[in-house]
């Protein structure tokens, strides 16, 4: 069992792992991300309109991807995890802004081209951010874009006008680029979060159609032995009983012969509702294979099991096997038994399915119980 502080589940180490590499992933990405502004940068110095010289601006990109190396390194030998913000959103963001706004403030016509492609790559990593965070970080970018006017910038290259409209749309898409990318954001989890409520409703499904018989509806062998073992251990810890009957349809082969086999299906499952309607919510009703069925009855004992068997062949009087010949009807053979200490399941389905046979050998149409009694029914055949 895990530690505990708290309310808080302690992380374990391979949780620390992922979370840290994703931390560095994100620092690439928003490296990447100024990596791409710094080649438009270099594009716009190429044709001309940069007030800095090659080395400079080498130096310079080379600082910025530098800054981003040494955040991914101290993620790297988890100096983060000391801090309060481990992922050290914000200094990835200062980091990022400052190099925008240095970079751009050498484009000289094309400032608004540098200016705004490094916005874009800023604002896409400010959805990590906390509201105040992003707060925070809208306010350092205009602080440092103002100041960068008034100390680099030769203002009269763009004018004050441009350079004022430039400043607004700075704070336009820097307040309201990570509002947009979070609403984005939000629209993409309330669809992914829709398609997960699908999915675990598909899933639930699929769950139940594995445990399912396909032609009949009712549980499938496996179900069963589950469900079995499930009865014999609470019949273990309570010294407890539970019953199962064996249930083999007589003549079978002669309804699929005398009706077609379509009529056969139709019978096994008009056989399984019946079934399922004399068992309580908590028995079960399960197709072994072919037309033999296996009744359990929760918490009971050979004689309620025996009550349970008869309902079932009262029900069976009432079901039509075909509009053809509506007197026609089909009788069972069950085999009786209850939950003995230490039995195992296959012990225990082994007795049911003698007594099943002995129901069989005796003249079917009968139900005998593993002590040896047999009850005759009365089905007509
Ligand atoms: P018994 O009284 O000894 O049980 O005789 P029976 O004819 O019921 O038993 P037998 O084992 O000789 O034949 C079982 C028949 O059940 C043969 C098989 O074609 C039929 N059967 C098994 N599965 C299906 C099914 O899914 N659909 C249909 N229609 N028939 C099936
Ligand atoms: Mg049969
Ligand atoms: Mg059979």
């Amino acid at each position: 069992m895990g530690c505990r502080q708290g309310d808080q589940p302690m992380a374990t180490i391979d949780d620390v792992n992922s979370q840290q590499k994703a931390r560095i992933h994100r620092v690439a990405t928003l490296g990447t991300g100024i990596f791409i502004h710094l080649m438009v940068c270099w594009t716009v110095l190429s044709i001309g309109h940069m007030n800095i010289s090659p080395t400079e601006l080498f130096a310079l990109s080379s600082v910025a991807i530098a800054g981003f190396v040494f955040l991914a390194l101290l993620i790297g030998v988890e100096w983060n995890l000391s801090l309060e913000d481990p992922d050290m959103a914000v200094a990835q963001m200062i980091w990022a802004l400052t190099v925008v706004v240095i970079t751009s403030h050498f484009a000289l016509d094309l400032k608004a081209v540098v200016l705004l492609s490094g916005l874009a790559m800023v604002v896409m990593g400010a959805n990590r951010l906390t509201r105040s965070q992003q707060i925070f970080v809208a306010c350092y970018g205009l602080l440092i874009y103002m100041l960068s006017v008034v100390y680099l910038t030769n203002v009269d290259a763009l004018g004050w006008v441009t350079e004022i409209v430039l400043i607004i749309a700075f704070a336009l898409v820097l307040v309201f680029g990570p509002a947009l990318y979070q609403f984005e954001r939000n629209v993409i989890e309330t669809v992914i979060s829709d398609k997960n409520v699908e999915l675990g409703k598909a899933l639930e499904q699929i769950k139940e159609l594995a445990v399912r018989d396909e032609l009949t509806g009712v549980y499938n062998r496996r179900y069963l032995l589950d469900m079995l073992a499930r009865e014999k251990a609470m019949a273990d810890r309570k010294n407890d009983v539970f019953s199962v009957c064996y249930v083999d349809l007589d003549y079978f082969k002669k309804v699929n012969d005398r009706f077609g086999h379509a009529t056969g299906d139709d019978v096994l499952r008009s056989f399984a509702r019946v079934a399922e309607h004399v068992v309580r919510e908590v028995d079960c009703v399960a197709r072994m294979g072919g037309e033999e069925f296996v009744l359990v009855f929760a918490g009971t004992g050979e004689r309620d099991a025996v009550r349970g068997a008869e309902r079932l062949v009262a029900g069976l009087r009432d079901m039509h096997v075909t509009r053809a010949e509506p007197r026609y009807r089909v009788t069972v053979s069950v085999g009786i038994t209850e939950y003995r200490q230490g039995d195992t399941i296959q012990q225990m389905l082994d007795r049911a399915d003698r007594a099943l046979y002995d129901a069989k050998r005796t003249g079917r149409n009968r139900m005998v119980v593993a002590n040896g009694e047999v009850t005759s029914l009365s089905n007509p055949g």
